[in-house]
């Protein structure tokens, strides 16, 4: 998997998206203050227009609507191109170079509007030049190029003033101006970092959350496919564990299944002293159904014999392939008599069941060997007598069902 570790914040990205909130913060607040400037523009306007005329003043606050005019279109224009990262550069430094034009234009107000010894009107004008700064300097604080284009805008027509206008308290006005305003670029500084401050957490804590969320959907995915993985897997495994207790021929437990069971059946008799008993069956003159009818034939035969055994089962008992034509029943719960009876039955049916080829009527004859577990017996010591009742039973004719001795293939447990 290709780990994403929540460290490795992309810094570019990073840097590219408090640049974009920067912008975003700086469009919006332009905007504010643009459609908020006429009630100052209207004021300033109305009062000084009692010195200068209405021709003056109106022509002023014209220039002045259509510059945030422009402000708030600009601002519409980059809401819309949202995302593109060079429009929004574009629009940006636009917006920027016209914070540099709107203090001009408020500067300007004190060439257009002063007239000899009217000092009052004059020094309302910079009152309200000063108060519109402040504004404007915490307005535009997120891009410092803005503030500082605004205070050079607003400030260079008054003291550019100072050179051409005869007026007593200049002088002292514009060393009030020059301080006022470095205590406001002072504190748009700091706006501007505590702001700067704020979008970096925003825009990393997004980031963050993407990373997390994304991280997230990926161990979803592995997760899924691992849950797919395990079901296989678990398939698998049972049709392993089918292969290794089954036989495939005839769907009788294997032989390795069936000698487990006969362990156990050994523990359980030592233990709680119940009867088992073991049938041994083979088919008789098997071979000859092979090389008579073929392979298949004998295949078939084999099917029906196991299928034929475990109806006549209970519950229980457990019939098993332990060789080719060779299978044993394991009869829990039963003793010897009744073992007896039960193979000998089956021995019956099975002379009666018949494999068809073609019109051919194939028998199944089988010959039987039957042996109830002795007290402490061993399960080599079991099957070795019932393999001995089964040749004998072979030996005896074959079709035939017989009994094991309890001393035949039997061996002492070794002496502790
Ligand atoms: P007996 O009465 O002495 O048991 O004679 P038999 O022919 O049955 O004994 P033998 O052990 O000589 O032959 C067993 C035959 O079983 C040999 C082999 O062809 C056949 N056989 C073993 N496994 C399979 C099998 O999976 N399919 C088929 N069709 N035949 C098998
Ligand atoms: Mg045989
Ligand atoms: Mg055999």
């Amino acid at each position: 998997m290709t780990g994403h570790s929540v460290s490795d914040l992309d810094e570019n990205l990073i840097a590219r998206g408090v640049l974009a909130e920067t912008t975003r913060v700086f469009m919006d607040r332009s905007v504010a203050g643009a459609l908020t400037a006429p009630v100052g523009i209207v004021l300033l306007a109305w009062v000084q227009s009692a010195a200068v005329g209405w021709a003056i003043v109106v022509g002023w606050a014209c220039m002045m609507g259509v510059i945030e005019l422009v402000i708030v279109s600009i601002g519409a224009r980059y809401r819309r191109n949202l995302g593109d990262d060079h429009q929004v550069q574009h629009w940006a430094s636009l917006q920027i170079a016209l914070a540099g034009l709107v203090g001009l234009g408020w500067g300007s107000s004190v060439w257009l509007f002063w007239r000899d010894g009217h000092y009052l009107l004059y020094l309302l004008n910079v009152t309200v030049l000063v108060g519109v700064s402040g504004v404007c300097m915490i307005i535009m604080s997120a891009f410092r190029s803005a503030t500082l284009l605004f205070s050079v805008g607003i400030l260079l027509p008054p003291l550019v003033q100072l050179a051409f206008v005869d007026n007593p308290y200049t002088w002292q006005i514009a060393a009030g101006l020059l301080v006022l305003f470095a205590v406001q670029i002072r504190y748009a500084r700091e706006v501007e970092q505590e702001l700067h401050r704020e979008l970096n957490h925003s825009v990393r804590n997004g980031a963050l959350l993407m990373q997390i969320s994304m991280a997230r959907s990926e161990l979803h995915a592995s997760n899924a496919a691992l849950e797919v993985k395990n079901a296989e897997l678990q398939t698998a495994l049972t049709r392993l564990n089918q292969m290794v207790t089954q036989d495939v021929l005839t769907r009788a437990f294997s032989r390795r299944y069936i000698f487990e069971q006969l362990e156990r059946q050994v523990s359980i008799r030592r233990r709680h002293g119940a009867s088992v008993c073991l049938v041994m069956f083979d088919l008789d003159h098997f071979k000859s159904i092979n090389d008579h009818y073929g392979h298949p034939v004998g295949d078939r035969a084999l099917q029906m014999v196991a299928q034929t055994v475990t109806a006549e089962l209970r519950d229980g008992d457990m019939l098993a392939r332990v060789g080719g034509e060779e299978f044993l029943v394991l009869l829990p719960m039963t003793d010897g008599a009744a073992a007896f009876l039960l193979a000998d039955r089956l021995r019956g049916l099975l002379e009666k069941t018949t494999v068809t080829e073609g019109s051919v009527k194939v028998h199944l004859p089988a010959s039987f060997g039957v042996a109830e577990l002795l007290p402490d017996e061993d399960v080599a010591s079991w099957f070795r007598r019932v393999d001995a009742a089964l040749y004998r039973a072979k030996a005896t004719g074959r079709n035939v069902t017989v009994s094991a001795e309890p001393d035949e293939g039997f061996t002492q447990p070794a002496e502790l």
